[in-house]
């Protein structure tokens, strides 16, 4: 009967979990700290003993951009990871300078947008679909981003208003229309031309947002944007990202770097932050 109770305890202390190795740092002389993305339990914070030493098995199975199994242990402040197996390591974002520059980006804006211990199996999805895509030397990794982007936002709640006047509920028409990052979506141009503080969004810009918003994955990697476009999308995002971070407040450290996206490309923002 003891013995019994020991084991049930035991198990209870332990438990399994799928997850996304987002990043780690390293503490005292030998541990690491991971941040993890686990399908049922949101971000985590969580303590790797002794993977920086050579003989660690762990350690390959932690490294950022994998998706792997861990068994953990409840710890009285941060819990413990005791073993990792790989399920998908995206070989090819982690050992190519550009795309794991892309990868960075993604997993700190999934990081600036989550808090701890809040799960969302979307989210989850989309952040092991983006990395998948990142890793697939087929998909345009510019492509992948923006759509992350895009669904990202609208998982967080900031999924802008694209078919509509968000003033007067009219469709919008094939012309020249307006993006308000307050009121979180469109403007007609009746609504949108005069206020000081929207963008005005060209037809070919409205219907390239519109499609990433709305399609799937595989519609999506067909496209191919002309540079002019490709720019916009990407200024247009950046601001309506920073806009909405900066309202949450959840990660200025990042929220600083990001605001460069508007100047810089993505590559050039994330690369700052590699190890
Ligand atoms: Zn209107």
């Amino acid at each position: 009967m003891d013995s019994e109770n020991t084991g049930q305890g035991r198990r209870q202390r332990l438990y399994r979990l799928s997850a996304l190795i987002l990043r780690r740092r390293d503490m005292g002389e030998a541990d690491r700290l991971l941040t993890v993305f686990g399908r049922d339990r949101g971000k985590l914070t969580l303590l790797a003993k002794g993977v920086r030493r050579q003989a660690s098995r762990k350690a390959g199975h932690l490294e950022p951009f994998t998706y792997a199994e861990l068994l953990i242990a409840k710890g009285k402040s941060l819990d413990l990871v005791t073993q990792a197996e790989t399920i998908e390591p995206h070989r090819r974002v982690r050992e190519d300078l550009w795309r794991s520059s892309w990868a960075y980006y993604v997993v700190e804006l999934a990081d600036a947008f989550t808090q701890e211990a809040d799960p969302n199996d979307l989210l989850f999805d989309l952040l092991l679909a983006t990395l998948g895509r990142l890793d697939d030397l087929s998909a345009d990794p510019a492509l992948a981003v923006r759509y992350y982007e895009l669904h990202l936002l609208a998982l967080a709640g900031y999924q802008p208003q694209l078919f509509r006047c968000v003033q007067c509920n009219e469709l919008l028409k094939p012309e020249v229309n307006f993006m308000s990052l307050d009121s979180g979506g469109c403007l007609c141009p009746r609504h949108g031309a005069s206020r000081g503080d929207t963008i005005a969004l060209s037809l070919p810009l409205l219907k390239v947002l519109r499609y990433l918003q709305s399609r799937e994955w595989a519609e999506v990697a067909r496209l191919r944007l002309s540079p002019e476009v490709s720019r916009q999308l990407e200024a247009l995002l950046a601001r309506y990202i920073v806009y909405h971070l900066e309202r949450s407040l959840r990660s200025p450290a990042f929220l600083e770097k990001l605001r460069k996206v508007v100047a810089e490309t993505p590559r050039e923002v994330a690369a700052q932050q590699m190890e």
